[in-house]
């Protein structure tokens, strides 16, 4: 759930989530649908649908035991060389470091080199006895994500109170660079097509290939189509959504009908038992004002 998400936001979806499914075996027994529902609101699905893959594998094929290794972690749906190391950190108390943005930006700042700069995989095996010194790793993981949220952070880092103020090159440095990478966002253009009945539901379809919201309870999409080539369908209106690194720039239409085609099904806003994902329910709020 942390995974692009900050901690604030995850604590009630988490707290949510485990109340529903509280053991690795109540997970395995959840259905697709159900997970999702759980999951309502913290984007990313794939995710979620990993997470049950994953449960399921673990219970009927691996003893109900998370497997200790890399290669072996790698191989369970949605675990990569990220989630894998801070699995084995945490867990398993192994001498390996979760390399995410907080710890990059600490690495990049006591040597004072831009991240992109920095192959991080090298730096911690040639740092590997310092890094892990105790016994205690499954600590230290948690303990420098923390530091970089914390103390390091990304802007106006609390350098006084540092305890690496001595020897950090950032620190001693006047220039100050701003050494972090910059996110590359990208810009996609989208015209999305719905139908419309007079109870207010839309026609939905989980069959997509873009390459976001995958499975997911969505209007028809299609890259960016000329409004003059547009016919038959009304426009409403253009606006921006973010998700993720992406601004997506979206021609909305739309069509009363009481008829839609084969793959799509009528879907509603309040209809509390199917997942509707918060892209999709944007689309709902803005068709609304047309009944
Ligand atoms: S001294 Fe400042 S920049 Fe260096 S690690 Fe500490 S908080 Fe980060």
């Amino acid at each position: 759930m942390l995974q692009q998400t900050q901690v604030k936001t995850v604590i009630p979806y988490f707290l949510r989530f485990t109340n529903k499914i509280s053991t690795l075996k109540k997970l395995s027994k959840t259905n697709e649908k159900q997970i999702l529902k759980y999951w309502e609101g913290l984007g990313y699905y794939r995710r979620a649908r990993h997470l049950l893959a994953t449960s399921k594998i673990i219970i009927k094929e691996k003893n109900s035991i998370l497997p200790k290794t890399l290669s072996e972690l790698k191989k369970l749906p949605g675990i990569g060389d990220y989630t894998g190391n801070a699995l084995l950190g945490l867990v398993y108390n192994q001498p390996r470091i979760a390399l995410d943005s907080n710890v990059k930006r600490i690495f990049s700042r006591l040597i004072n080199k831009r991240e992109n700069k920095i192959n991080f995989e090298k730096f911690v095996t040639k740092n590997r006895n310092k890094l892990f010194n105790s016994k205690r790793n499954s600590d230290f993981v948690e303990a420098i994500m923390e530091f970089g949220s914390l103390v390091c952070k990304p802007k106006d880092p609390h350098c006084n109170i540092c305890i690496f103020k001595k020897f950090c090159k950032f620190k001693k440095s006047n220039t100050k660079n701003k050494l972090t990478s910059p996110i590359n966002f990208s810009k996609k253009s989208y015209s999305i097509f719905c139908y419309i009945n007079n109870n207010k539901q839309i026609g939905l379809t989980n069959k997509n290939d873009l390459g976001f919201l995958k499975n997911c309870n969505l209007p028809i999409i299609k890259e960016k189509i000329n409004k003059q080539k547009v016919k038959n369908w009304n426009f409403l209106c253009n606006y921006k959504n973010s998700i993720s690194n992406k601004t997506l720039n979206i021609d909305l239409y739309y069509k009363f009908s009481r008829k839609i085609p084969k793959d799509l099904s009528w879907y509603s806003l309040y209809d509390k038992k199917e997942f509707i994902p918060t892209f999709t329910k944007k689309i709902f709020r803005r068709l609304e004002n047309l009944y």
